[in-house]
């Protein structure tokens, strides 16, 4: 007779029990112990998001029925190691980036891995020339043709065999003093990420519709329960298509797009998608916080919705998509300060910093990425305010001081620095 082999579950953004492949193929072999590494390498954690995973993993672990290791390192030293002295088999469920890591992992360890993270892996939607898909609409009809033909079926948490492994806690990253305000709005862990979905469901059923444009309009509030895996976009799926909630699920596939981007342009984070915006006269100080880049960051712009925005990120760890958009277009346009530094800013404030949304995101709203609007978009931040949030009620709570003598004046013209922004797009848009 053969041992039940044991099998090492290496947890990455996938801090759940249920519908997660990995998880389920373990158990169904026998022996599980899970593993979580606080990597060394690639892009570290913004602060937000340590704080959040903090959370999330201490969540995880009181819920998991099986020991879980976390350690503090290079993966690519840590999980051969750790599979040799357990005599362990591997798995994982995939990652579409730090292939760098992966990789040698997998073919060090024979490792097993699984779907999960997304709807649809991005190498398998291709259009009808066989190439990655560079637009949203296309891309979004693929998908949901997919997923009509053979829907999502989720997974039940499964039933585990714990290995006789001492379970170890590792030394986390330290948290910075600034995240402190974040418990008030936040609740990780995967309870919390099944109770908001029922809650967001629940409200759809009672009032209505999904709405992402109005500030006080009904959204999921998953995307930071979605970015750590805490929830499956499959589930999520599932349970929207039942409800019929189309326009909310449309909005899920842009999550999956951003990551087929990212997927084929690992470098989205750092370079424009499109070239000629190299040429682009933004501002640009490494290593240093200009004085327009610092008010933006703390919400002193002079420009009521773009500050109500960024005082809600600093104090929440979340905004609003329309605000994303508008202060966003507000710091690359009006001020003429290259999106990499947004990108960084909301890359450690916000807590569902996500590698692909962000950077996916930042292109678009710059309009250096692919499927930018097909003119050169500058928002409008006072009329953007009149639409989305005529009672002023979003701007009132953050900028109290607003319509006040105690306001100041916007830092630039908002006319004149449109007209700079247009004037810039016009010398690079040729050549
Ligand atoms: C400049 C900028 C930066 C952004 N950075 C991030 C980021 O780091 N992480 C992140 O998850 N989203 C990012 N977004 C997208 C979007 O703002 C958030 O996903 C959304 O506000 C989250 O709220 P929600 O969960 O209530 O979304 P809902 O409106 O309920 O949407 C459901 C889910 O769909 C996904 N989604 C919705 N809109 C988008 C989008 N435009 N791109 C990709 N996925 C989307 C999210 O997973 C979201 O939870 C960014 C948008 C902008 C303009």
């Amino acid at each position: 007779m053969t041992a039940t082999p044991t099998t090492l579950v290496w947890f990455r953004d996938d801090l759940r029990l249920a519908d997660n492949a990995a998880l389920s193929w373990a158990a169904e072999r026998g022996p599980v112990v899970g593993l979580f590494v606080h990597e060394t390498v690639g892009r570290p954690l913004g602060g937000a998001a340590a704080w959040w995973l903090r959370r999330s993993l201490e969540n995880f672990r009181a819920s998991f029925p099986a020991p879980l290791i976390e350690l503090s390192g290079d993966p690519r030293d840590i999980v051969p190691r750790l599979a040799r002295e357990l005599g362990a088999e591997v798995t994982w469920n995939r990652r579409y980036h730090r292939n760098e890591v992966d990789a040698p992992i997998k073919e060090a360890t024979g490792a097993v891995s699984h779907p999960g993270y997304l709807l649809t892996e991005p190498w398998e939607v291709r259009t009808s020339a066989g190439r990655p898909y560079r637009v949203f609409t296309p891309f979004h009809k693929a998908v949901q043709s997919s997923l009509l033909d053979a829907p999502p079926t989720p997974l039940p948490a499964p039933d585990i065999i714990p290995a006789e492994v001492e379970p170890v806690t590792a030394d986390r990253p330290p948290e910075p003093t600034w995240t402190a305000t974040l418990a008030a709005h936040n609740t990780p862990g995967e309870q919390a990420a099944h109770t908001q979905l029922d809650r967001f469901l629940g409200a759809l059923a009672d009032e209505g519709t999904y709405d992402n444009d109005a500030l006080d309009g009904v959204t999921s509030g998953l995307s930071a329960h979605l970015r750590f895996g805490e929830i499956s976009p499959d589930y999520v799926w599932h349970r929207a298509a039942a409800a019929g909630t189309w326009a909310f699920l449309r909005q899920l596939v842009w999550r999956d797009f951003a990551w087929h981007r990212f997927y084929h342009l690992p470098d989205m984070a750092t370079r424009n998608v499109r070239a000629q915006f190299d040429r682009f006269p933004w501002e640009w100080t490494p290593g240093d916080v200009p004085g327009d880049l610092a008010a933006w960051q703390s919400g002193r712009t002079g420009v009521p919705l773009v500050d109500a925005g960024m005082r809600e990120l600093w104090a929440t760890g979340r905004m609003h998509n329309r605000v994303r958009m508008v202060a966003g277009s507000w710091l690359t346009k009006n001020l003429g300060i290259h999106w990499r530094h947004g990108e960084e800013w909301f890359w450690d404030t916000l807590v569902d910093a996500d590698a692909a949304s962000n950077a996916f995101n930042w292109q678009w709203v710059a309009g250096s990425g692919d499927d930018a609007a097909p003119y050169f978009r500058v928002f409008n931040p006072l009329t953007q305010a009149e639409k989305f949030d005529p009672r002023g009620n979003y701007v009132r709570r953050w900028v109290p001081e607003a319509n006040t003598p105690l306001y100041p004046e916007p830092m630039v013209d908002i006319k004149e620095s449109r007209r700079t922004a247009l004037a810039a797009y016009d010398g690079i848009r040729t050549g």
